[in-house]
């Protein structure tokens, strides 16, 4: 006989940077839909505003094969949404999940939400740092080789791409920072760099600074921060970090 129990969905959301108010209007739909919520503490306490009644299942870093398995398995016959910050698919639990899917052939209703990503909430706050061509990076060497994000940083650098930095530091790993400061310095020199701290949340903070001085200041920086390192083609001009997109080559730009 068939199984009488009703039908479950996974739904993996991208929450956004924090505001709950740059949640998607899909996000806020499935949220509601949602009979368990699942997700990283940080991001569960972030929309706590609007997930009243609902079943949440909150753990912490480092708990995120657990977290997936028992999403997937409440998604048999509930209706679980799996949220990560951001957006799910970059730095984001989404890849976990299917890699759990394919390992396993499993066959899943799932649904993804974009969500919106840190670099899009926090260049705005710059200026306009990521209107040409960019390179993204993680510092985090808890699932990378240290040798592999430095290789990458280099050849992002000698590509000219502005470098947009997630996971820049953390309590444990303060001189990945310092590292990557180095070696901004001797490929590109002493370039401004945008550090956005805690976008879209209470105690955002913004500014420019060169490389040389976040070196003598790496305290500047920690784990909720986003660093845009300047591309050859970006300007610093009037508290505003810009990537020229080239108008002013082809149009005439005075009043
Ligand atoms: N999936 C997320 C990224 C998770 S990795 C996304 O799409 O945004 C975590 C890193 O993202 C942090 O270390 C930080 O570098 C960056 N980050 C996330 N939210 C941020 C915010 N509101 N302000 C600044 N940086 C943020």
């Amino acid at each position: 006989m068939q199984s009488q129990g009703k039908k479950g969905k996974l739904y993996v959301i991208g929450t956004g940077p924090g505001d709950p108010e740059l949640l998607t209007v899909r996000a806020m739909k499935a949220l509601n839909e949602a009979e368990y919520i699942l997700g990283h503490r940080k991001y569960i306490e972030m929309i706590s505003g609007v997930i009243k009644g609902k079943k949440v299942i909150k753990s912490g870093m480092g708990r995120e094969v657990e977290r997936v398995k028992l999403a997937l398995e409440l998604a048999k016959d509930s209706v679980v949404a799996l949220v990560s910050g951001g957006d799910p698919s970059i730095y984001g639990i989404y890849s976990l999940v299917e890699e759990y899917i394919l390992k396993n052939d499993l066959s899943v209703e799932m649904e993804i939400i974009p969500g919106v990503t840190a670099l899009c909430a926090a260049s705005p706050l710059l200026g306009s740092p990521v209107s040409g061509d960019h390179a993204v990076i993680s510092l985090s060497d808890l699932l990378t080789p240290w040798e592999e994000i430095e290789r990458r940083l280099i050849h992002a650098l000698r590509g000219g791409f502005v470098v947009v930095i997630y996971n820049p530091s953390s309590r444990k790993r303060k001189s990945n920072l310092i590292w990557a400061m180095e070696i901004v310095l001797r490929v590109r020199g002493d370039v401004y760099v945008g550090i956005v701290r805690d976008a879209f949340r209470d105690g955002e903070s913004s500014m420019v600074m060169r490389v040389s001085e976040i070196l003598k200041e790496p305290e500047i920086v920690d784990m909720s921060t986003i660093l845009f390192v300047s591309g050859e083609e970006t300007i610093f001009e009037r508290g505003r970090m810009l990537t020229p997109r080239g108008y002013a080559g082809r149009y005439s730009l005075q009043v």
